[in-house]
């Protein structure tokens, strides 16, 4: 067996640290090349000491200095590059077969995109970047030959039960609907008055995923359930009425597709993210994950019911997106990350979270996209004006 060359794009995160060990159960299948980090130089000094890689990338410039040292104290040889372009080249070093696109929120953006440019295997943790640029990001992967595989746990088990061939056309492969399960998070139900009391601590605490605060956030608004959606419509070249959320507190069942015969093929498994991780570095084999085993006679009962839009407003703002088109994406995803990080910092409260999105995506110009630097521009604008939203509510 070769041993394949893998970087890392934000290894120090929580979807960075389950993949390297998933790699570390691999030592002669993969080979590190180069890891990433925003800011945090000793945790990436470590994994680069303990993987071996050749390259550690930290994206904040002025933390290069520190990296050197951090290195030099754990007597580890890999090569520093620093700043947001260094994240870009690499993407796309030749060393490297896969990338895993483990960055959060637009900000991984351009090493993602720069990933599907460069013809490699991605496999697609980064979500936003899928959302604010689902279209050229089909273009671009069609005119490379990039094979994406996604990390998301939903799509991941969606391309693991979507019949070969699904690029084609879903309604040509039998396909009625895309049923994405959610686990509703943490206050699934708590009742809407008592939602505005929410603390940054409250929203973090998922009852079945260790994540990053972000996404933590995100699924406790519903609003990571709604970039979802958006998320699958670009993968899966699915129309918005061929997908539907599932509320399934249990997250057993990771998501499924109804077929035309009646048929519902679903996939099943722990939740936690070094299964769909592990599926997508070995696919089409499949290797071990270190994820203990479901036990179906441990489990009580398997629950499934519709959301409520009512006490959850940022899944409805998502399948408005859905039907705008343009630009509506970029605006909803910038927004959220704007209103998120002011929520994070205690300045707006966890109610006020979907209705800064709704706020911001009244006052932001619909447009259209015809590439990068559209994209760049309106996520930019966007961000402005939701800082003025937040301004005015603080
Ligand atoms: P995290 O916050 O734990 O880690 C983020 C990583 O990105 C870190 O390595 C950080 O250094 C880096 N980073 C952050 N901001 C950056 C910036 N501005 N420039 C460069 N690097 C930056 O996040 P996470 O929970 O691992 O999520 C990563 C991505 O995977 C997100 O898009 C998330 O939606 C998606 N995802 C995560 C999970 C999960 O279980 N954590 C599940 C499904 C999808
Ligand atoms: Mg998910």
């Amino acid at each position: 067996m070769t041993s394949k060359g893998i970087t890392v794009l934000g290894a120090t995160g929580s979807i960075g640290e389950s993949t390297l060990s998933v790699l570390a159960l691999h030592p002669d299948r993969y080979h590190v090349v180069a890891l990433t980090a925003q800011s945090n130089t000793s945790r990436l000094a470590e994994q680069c000491k303990q993987h071996n890689a050749r390259y550690a990338v930290i994206s904040d410039q002025d933390k290069a200095a520190e990296l050197r040292v951090a290195l030099a104290a754990l007597n580890c040889r890999s090569e520093v590059l620093a700043g947001r372009q260094a994240l870009c080249d690499v993407a796309c070093l030749p060393e490297s077969e896969v990338v895993m696109a483990a960055i959060v929120g637009a900000a991984g953006l351009e090493s993602t995109l720069r990933t599907v440019q460069s013809g490699k295997h991605l496999l697609l943790a980064n979500k936003e970047s899928m959302v604010i640029a689902g279209e050229l990001f089909r273009q671009e992967a069609a005119k490379h030959g990039t094979t994406i595989i996604p990390v998301d746990s939903e799509h991941n088990a969606l391309f693991q039960v979507l019949p070969k061939g699904f690029e084609q056309g879903l309604e040509q492969a039998g396909v009625e609907k895309l049923l994405l399960t959610a686990s509703g998070g943490p206050f699934l139900h708590t009742r809407r008055q008592d939602l505005q009391h929410i603390t940054p601590e409250q929203a973090c605490d998922h009852p079945n995923w260790d994540m990053g605060r972000k996404i933590s956030v995100d699924s406790a608004t519903l609003i990571n359930k709604g970039l979802e959606v958006i998320e699958a419509r670009w993968l899966f070249n699915a129309r918005p009425d061929q997908i539907e959320v599932v509320i399934h507190p249990q997250s057993i069942v990771h998501s499924m597709v109804a077929y035309r015969d009646g048929s519902v093929l679903a996939q099943l498994g722990m939740p936690d993210m070094r299964t769909p991780i592990a599926h997508a570095l070995a696919w089409p084999e499949r290797i071990e994950s270190g994820v203990a085993r479901l036990n179906f006679a441990d489990l009580q009962s398997l629950e499934f019911h519709q959301p409520d839009l009512e006490r959850f407003p940022g899944l409805r703002l998502a399948f408005q997106v859905l039907e705008a088109g343009g630009n509506a994406a970029v605006i909803f995803n910038a927004a959220n990350e704007i209103a998120v990080d002011a929520f994070l910092h205690r300045r707006i409260g966890f109610l006020q979270i979907p209705s800064v999105v709704a706020n911001a995506m009244d006052k932001c110009k619909q447009g259209k996209i015809t590439g990068l630097d559209e994209v760049l521009e309106f996520d930019r604008q966007t961000r402005e004006v939701t800082r003025q939203i937040v301004d005015s509510l603080t």
